[in-house]
C-alpha cells in the first residue's frame, strides 16, 4: 500500500507477466510470445512453464524459455457473443470478439487468442496467415493499460483462397 503517488496517469504493461514481450514503441519489433523448449528433443510448450519436459519419452528435467513465432497460420476459429464470466473483465457494453487459433511458423504448436479489435469472425477464414499484436485487455486501478496478445491478419493475404 506504499502506492500514495498522483502519478499513476497512463502507461502500460503485461497482464499476464512472463508470457509475452512487450517492445519499446519505437524500437521497430513486434511483440513475441514466451514459451519453453526441451534442449534435448526440442518440445515446445506454452504458456511456459520449468520443470520436467512434456515430452513423455523424453527424460530432459529442464526447459529453456525462447521467443516464439510471431507470425502463422490460422488453424480455427470462433466468435464469442457472451460477456465472459467473472474474473475476466469484459467492456460494458459487452461487444462481440472473435478468437482464432493459430498454428505457429516454426513450432508447429496452435496458439489461441483474441482476434485483434475490429477483427471479426467473417473477416477470418482457415489458412490464413496471421501475425502477433498487442491490444489492451483492460486498465487497472492504477490507469495502467495491461495488455494481451491478439491476432490480426496479416499483409494481403485475406484475398488469398486458402489452396493448400
Ligand atoms: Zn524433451
Amino acid at each position: 500500500m506504499s502506492d500514495d503517488r498522483s502519478t499513476h496517469a497512463g502507461g502500460s504493461a503485461p497482464a499476464i507477466d512472463g508470457w509475452f514481450t512487450v517492445p519499446e514503441p519505437n524500437s521497430g519489433t513486434g511483440p513475441q510470445l514466451i514459451g519453453s523448449r526441451c534442449p534435448d528433443c526440442g518440445t515446445y510448450a506454452f504458456p511456459p512453464r520449468d520443470g520436467a519436459c512434456p515430452n513423455p519419452h523424453c527424460d530432459s528435467d529442464s526447459l529453456n524459455r525462447v521467443p516464439l513465432s510471431a507470425t502463422g497460420t490460422l488453424w480455427s476459429f470462433a466468435e464469442n457473443h457472451y460477456a465472459p464470466p467473472p474474473p475476466y473483465p469484459a467492456a460494458d457494453p459487452f461487444e462481440p470478439y472473435a478468437l482464432a487459433a493459430v498454428e505457429l511458423a516454426d513450432e508447429g504448436m496452435v496458439i489461441l487468442g483474441k482476434a485483434a479489435a475490429g477483427v471479426r469472425a467473417a473477416d477470418l477464414a482457415v489458412g490464413m496467415h496471421m501475425e502477433l499484436g498487442l491490444d489492451v485487455l483492460y486498465t487497472d486501478d492504477d490507469g495502467v493499460d495491461r495488455l494481451v496478445w491478439v491476432w490480426a491478419p496479416s499483409g494481403s493475404d485475406a484475398a488469398d483462397g486458402g489452396n493448400s
